[in-house]
């Protein structure tokens, strides 16, 4: 088999309310479909999210936007796999290495969709190329975005009321709503509801994020995420509260996971398949965590049910990834199962709803990563 063709195209979905989080440039619901074709009729599919504000401790990293991804992707990546074996994927990654430095984000996408290619080639879906499933469903994380305390209040109650067993909040830019917001929470949720607070590195230093953990009652917070920048105040505030604390714009590729297990910078890691370049480079964070007794998540930037269906393959495959994923639970007009959990978008351009159980989800069945794309919708929403 060889590959004939790459492709990168911009769509959008109709979002079901703004959502916001500390340092998000612009809103949630823009991607980059790419669509890897070959000269047996297989077609695969990858998806990017990319954010121009994304870039990891101290602006280390570059954002890429719809525009960048497109452009490398048909300019530098699509040259270089045309003709290839769209199933070598070992191969497939470091030709894409040699003609682009960086751009995790496009990478991710085409490394995506020749899974999607390898596992339809073979009848099977990608989580079993992976080495199986360890586990039946993945948890499903809801995000609360930066919104007034009531209205944070009425969002996180639907979605308790949807069967969601666990809730991202967003904070960072006020300690003292955080604080507020966080203790109302637990009192009106109980004491099964995992509530995790994302400062997307929203306090100033060690000192003042430990000031503000202080604050919590034993097993009133139960995770804090990215309180601060930089590995060295992220591991002060480690070694000085007991909320263990989960890294994510510190942890993109599997050097920086090596470099945070080194300085005890975190107690956990949010791996994005797109920081890290793709399913593969995640398997090797994965791997790290695992041996270094670090619990993860499978995280992203709210994917369309393509990117999903790969984040939910990677996290049902993966024995480190035992922390409820912020994820949405992906379907169509008309088929979601929730009314507010996991429901970002009013749309979507997969043909099936995933699989939605106890707070948890599957990927479509089927092989490959499992999803149809439905055309029509694709028409309507590229731009
Ligand atoms: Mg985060």
């Amino acid at each position: 088999m060889k590959i004939t063709g790459i492709e990168a195209i911009p769509f959008s979905l109709p979002v079901r309310r703004e959502f916001r989080w500390n340092g998000l440039l612009q809103g949630l619901g823009h991607f980059v479909l790419v669509r890897v074709t070959t000269d047996t009729g297989i077609t695969g599919y990858g998806e990017a999210v990319p954010l121009p504000d994304w870039g990891g401790d101290f602006g280390r990293r570059a954002g890429e936007t719809r525009e960048t991804v497109r452009t490398i992707v048909e300019s530098q990546i699509a040259p270089a796999l045309t003709g290839r074996d769209p199933c070598n994927i070992a191969e497939a990654a470091a030709a894409m290495e040699r003609v682009v430095v960086g751009h995790t984000y496009a990478k991710c996408a085409v490394e995506m969709a020749l899974h999607d290619i390898w596992g339809k080639a073979l009848g099977q879906p990608v989580y079993r190329l992976l080495g199986g499933e360890v586990r039946k469903r993945v948890q499903v994380a809801h995000m609360v975005g930066l919104m007034p305390h009531d209205d944070a209040i009425a969002e996180a109650e639907a979605a308790a009321a949807d069967g969601i067993r666990a809730l991202q909040i967003k904070g960072g830019e006020n300690a003292e709503r955080d604080v507020a917001l966080v203790r109302a929470l637990r009192a009106r949720l109980g004491p099964d509801m995992l509530l995790r607070l994302d400062a997307n590195q929203g306090y100033a230093n060690s000192k003042t994020a430990l000031a503000v953990l202080s604050r919590f009652a034993t097993d009133e917070l139960s995770f804090v995420e990215q309180p601060v920048c930089g590995l060295a105040h992220m591991a002060a505030v480690t070694g000085g509260t007991s909320i263990p604390v989960v890294a994510d714009e510190s942890c993109w590729t599997p050097r920086d996971a090596l470099d945070l297990v080194e300085a005890r910078a975190a107690d956990c890691i949010s791996i994005y398949l797109a920081k890290a370049g793709g399913l593969r480079a995640a398997g090797a964070v994965a791997a790290i965590a695992e041996a270094a007794g670090l619990a993860c998540d499978v995280n992203g930037s709210i994917e369309s049910g393509v990117g999903n269906a790969a984040n939910v393959h990677f996290a049902l495959s993966r024995p480190a990834v035992t922390l409820p994923a912020v994820i949405p639970v992906s379907a169509p007009k008309g088929k979601h199962p929730c009314r507010v959990g996991g429901a970002y978008f009013e749309d979507d351009i997969i043909v099936e709803a995933f699989p939605y159980e106890a707070g948890g989800i599957r990927p479509p069945e089927g092989p490959g990563l499992g999803i149809t794309i439905d055309e029509h919708k694709l028409a309507a929403f590229r731009q």
